[in-house]
């Protein structure tokens, strides 16, 4: 069983050091000790998902730590290794995911947008990025919204992504069915348009 340097796991994940919290936020999981400084490579998926409940990653520029507080899943601020892993941002690895996904849309011959769930920080991201050029509606996941709210949102939507995780009641989610929903759980946006890009030219309408 291969094992790792927590220090260099915790980097390879987009942590930043001082690392005290985060091994306190293994130590909490029940995933290390505080006194081990290495871990089984078997455990990263377990490690990720822990961190990634308790941190919120955050790159060094100034509009990304002022917004952060926003986040309203109250995860604890820490500094990320960069833009790309920085949860705020992703730096230009959202701006070239959500180029793709827009130029995937316009070959379908398709442009409007639903996403249900994500945190309030990653929808304003998706906005800001895709404004203009993809026809948008975001859905709150922790709002309740009625079956019937779901059915217009499908007839209205040419790709309705559920965006899963902690901010997605099944309340809501439940109500979404149908060949134009993706479903995904990855947490970037980035990600978020991966998977529908995937989906758009897999050709399902
Ligand atoms: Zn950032």
């Amino acid at each position: 069983m291969n094992d790792l340097g927590k220090a260099g796991l915790y980097r390879d994940l987009g942590y930043a050091p001082p690392y005290e919290r985060l091994d306190a936020a293994l130590a909490d999981a029940g995933l290390s000790t505080l006194r081990k400084q290495r871990i089984a490579e078997a455990k990263k998926a377990a490690v990720r998902e822990a961190l990634e409940a308790r941190f919120l990653r955050v790159c060094s520029r100034g509009e990304c730590v002022r917004l952060a507080p926003s986040d309203s899943s109250g995860r604890e601020q820490v500094l990320s290794v960069s833009q790309e892993t920085c949860e705020m941002c992703g730096g230009s690895v959202n701006l070239a995911a959500v180029e793709e996904m827009v130029a995937a849309f316009a070959s379908a011959g398709l442009q409007r947008l639903c996403v249900v769930g994500g945190s309030p920080v990653t929808r304003g991201e998706l906005e800001r990025l895709a404004a203009g050029r993809l026809e948008l509606r975001l859905i709150d996941g922790q709002k309740s919204r009625t079956r019937r709210q779901a059915e217009d949102d499908t007839a209205w939507a040419d790709r309705i992504v559920i965006w899963g995780g902690t901010q997605l009641g099944h309340q809501v989610s439940e109500h979404y069915g149908g060949p134009k929903v993706v479903q995904m759980h990855g947490r970037g946006v980035a990600s978020l348009a991966r998977e529908a890009t995937r989906s758009l030219r897999r050709g399902k309408s």
